[in-house]
C-alpha cells in the first residue's frame, strides 16, 4: 500500500509541475487546469489510504460541507471577483494549515526540528489567514481601500514582531508552554492584519499573490511536521510560484516589491499629487455610426481590452465585432497587456472563453511594433495600460510602467462609460489626444451597437 501511496504522490507531483507549465500559455491552459485537478485527486486518494487515517466519517462530513460552499462559489462568482475569491480560499487553506499545526502540537508534544516546523507552520498559517481576510475585505470593498495607518505604527509593529520572535524561540525550547503558544497565536493573527491594512486596495492583487506564497510555505512546514511528501512538494511549488507571480506583477506595474508593501500607491494622496493629466485638452466624443464606419473600412484594427471589458462582460461582443470586421476583409488583433484587468491572464481567460483564436491574442512586445501601421485602435475599457504618461510624464505615479503604445496608431476610439480614471487614479493623456475619439457608454452596449452599424455599413 505504501508503494501505491508514494507512487500516487510522485505522479501527482509530476502533474502539478506540468500543470504550472501548461497554464503559462493560453493554448495549453485548459490542459494545465485538468492536469492540476487530476494531480490533486491522486494526492487526496493517496492521503486517504494512509494508515494514519482510521475513520472516514468526519472526512466525509468535511468533504460535503466544503463542496456545498465551494461549488456554488465557483459557479456564481463573476470573473471580476476572482482576486477576492482567491484571497478567501487562501484564508481557508492557511487556516487549515494553522489548525493542523495547533492540533499536532497538542496531540503529541513535538521535539527538535518538528517543533520548528510546527511553529513556523502555525505562525505563517494564522498570519496568512487574517492577512487574506483583510485583502478580501479590501477587494470586496467591505473595508476601506485606502491604506489604513496610525500614529506610532512602526514602533507598535516592531514591538509586536519582537514579541512574536521571542515567543517563537521560547516555544522551540519549551514546546509544552501553553501560555506562550497562545501569545504566538495572537501575535500571528495580529501580524496578518497589521501587514495588510496599511496597503492600498489597489495593490491587493499583488498582496494576495504574496499571501499565496506564505500559504505555500506553511504547507511545506506542515509536510515536514506530519511527514507528508506531497505537501512539501506542492507547498514549495505554490510558495515559489506565488512569489514569482508577485514579482512579475510588481514589475509589470513598474513598482518595486518594497514599494508595493510599504508605499501607498492608489491612495488619495498619491492619486491627487500626480493625478492630473499632463497633456490638457478635451475629450472628443464620437457617435457609434461614425466609429463603426471608421472600423468597417479599416485594413488593420487592434482591439485593446481592459478592466472595463471584464466589468461589462463584453468579451463575446468584442469577438463578434472582430468577426464582422474580418468578414469585410479587415485584419483584427487583440492586444494583451500583462496586467490588463485585475489579475494576471485576465484578458486571455475572458477572450479565450469567448472563442477568440489564440493566434489573435498578441502580447505587449509584439503588438507594440504594429501600432504605427494600425488604422484604428479600439480601446475597450482599458485605461492605465494605454496611458502614455507612463512613458512621457516623470511626475506620474505610473511613470515607467510598460504600456501598450496605442497612441502610435493612426486613430484611436476609446469605449468607456464616462470620464472616470483607471485603477491607479491617474488621468489619461490618450483620451485627450486629438487622434482619439470617445464613445461613451457601457462597453457591452457600445460593442453591440458598433456590431450592428458595421453590419449595415
Ligand atoms: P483600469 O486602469 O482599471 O481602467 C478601466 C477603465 O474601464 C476605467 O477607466 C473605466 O472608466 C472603464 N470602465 C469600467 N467599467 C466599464 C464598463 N462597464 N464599460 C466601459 N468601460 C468601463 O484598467 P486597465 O487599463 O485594464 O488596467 C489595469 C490596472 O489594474 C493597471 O493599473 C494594473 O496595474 C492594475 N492591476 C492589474 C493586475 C493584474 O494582474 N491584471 C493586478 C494588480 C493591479 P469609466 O469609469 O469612465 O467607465
Amino acid at each position: 500500500m505504501d508503494l501505491f501511496i508514494q507512487t500516487s504522490y510522485l505522479v501527482a507531483a509530476g502533474l502539478f509541475i506540468l500543470s504550472l507549465k501548461w497554464m503559462s500559455a493560453p493554448a495549453t491552459a485548459r490542459r494545465g487546469v485538468l492536469a492540476g485537478e487530476l494531480g490533486m485527486l491522486l494526492a487526496i486518494i493517496g492521503t486517504l489510504l494512509r494508515h494514519e487515517v482510521v475513520s472516514y466519517q468526519w472526512i466525509m462530513i468535511a468533504f460535503l460541507v466544503g463542496s456545498a460552499i465551494g461549488v456554488p462559489l465557483a459557479y456564481l462568482m463573476p470573473m471580476t471577483a476572482v482576486p477576492q475569491r482567491t484571497a478567501l480560499s487562501h484564508a481557508f487553506g492557511a487556516l487549515a494549515s494553522a489548525l493542523i499545526g495547533t492540533a499536532e502540537f497538542y496531540r503529541e508534544t513535538p521535539h527538535g526540528f518538528v517543533t520548528v516546523a510546527l511553529v513556523v507552520e502555525t505562525l505563517l498559517g494564522f498570519l496568512t489567514f487574517t492577512g487574506s481576510l483583510m485583502a478580501f475585505g479590501k477587494l470586496q470593498e467591505i473595508l476601506p481601500g485606502r491604506p489604513l495607518t496610525f500614529r506610532g505604527e512602526n514602533a507598535f509593529n516592531l514591538t509586536i514582531l519582537a514579541i512574536g520572535v521571542a515567543s517563537l524561540g521560547w516555544l522551540v525550547v519549551d514546546p509544552t508552554n501553553v501560555a506562550v503558544a497562545g501569545v504566538m497565536l495572537a501575535v500571528s493573527l495580529a501580524v496578518g492584519v497589521l501587514l495588510v491594512l496599511p496597503i492600498g486596495g489597489a495593490d491587493m492583487p499583488v498582496v494576495v499573490s504574496l499571501l499565496n506564497s506564505y500559504a505555500g510555505l506553511a504547507a511545506v512546514a506542515t509536510g515536514f511536521a506530519i511527514d507528508n511528501n506531497i505537501l512539501i512538494i506542492v507547498g514549495a511549488l505554490d510558495g515559489l510560484s506565488g512569489f514569482i507571480l508577485s514579482v512579475a506583477m510588481s514589475k509589470a506595474m513598474n513598482r518595486s516589491f518594497s514599494n508595493v508593501l510599504f508605499g501607498a500607491f492608489g491612495s488619495a494622496a498619491v492619486a491627487g499629487a500626480g493625478g492630473s493629466s499632463s497633456a490638457g485638452g478635451e475629450m472628443v466624443p464620437i457617435s457609434a455610426e461614425d466609429a463603426a464606419l471608421r472600423m468597417a473600412y479599416a485594413e488593420r484594427v487592434v482591439i485593446v481590452p481592459g478592466y472595463g471589458l471584464a466589468v461589462a462582460q463584453a468579451q463575446h461582443q468584442a469577438r463578434e465585432l472582430a468577426d464582422l470586421i474580418e468578414k469585410r476583409g479587415g485584419d483584427v488583433r487583440f492586444a494583451i497587456h500583462p496586467v490588463a484587468g485585475r489579475m494576471p491572464g485576465h484578458m486571455n481567460v475572458l477572450l479565450a472563453e469567448a472563442g477568440v483564436p489564440y493566434d489573435k491574442l498578441v502580447g505587449m512586445e509584439d503588438i507594440n511594433e504594429k501600432f504605427a501601421e494600425t488604422d484604428v485602435a479600439l480601446v475597450v475599457g482599458a485605461n492605465d495600460v494605454v496611458n502614455p504618461a507612463a512613458n512621457t510624464n516623470p511626475k506620474s505615479p505610473i511613470y515607467g510602467m510598460p504600456i501598450l503604445k496605442v497612441a502610435e496608431a493612426k486613430s484611436v476610439i476609446a469605449l468607456k462609460r464616462g470620464r472616470g480614471a483607471g485603477f491607479s487614479g491617474v488621468e489619461n493623456d490618450l483620451f485627450v489626444d486629438p487622434k482619439t475619439s470617445m464613445l461613451f457608454g457601457d462597453a457591452k452596449r457600445s460593442l453591440i451597437t458598433l456590431g450592428l452599424e458595421v453590419k449595415n455599413a
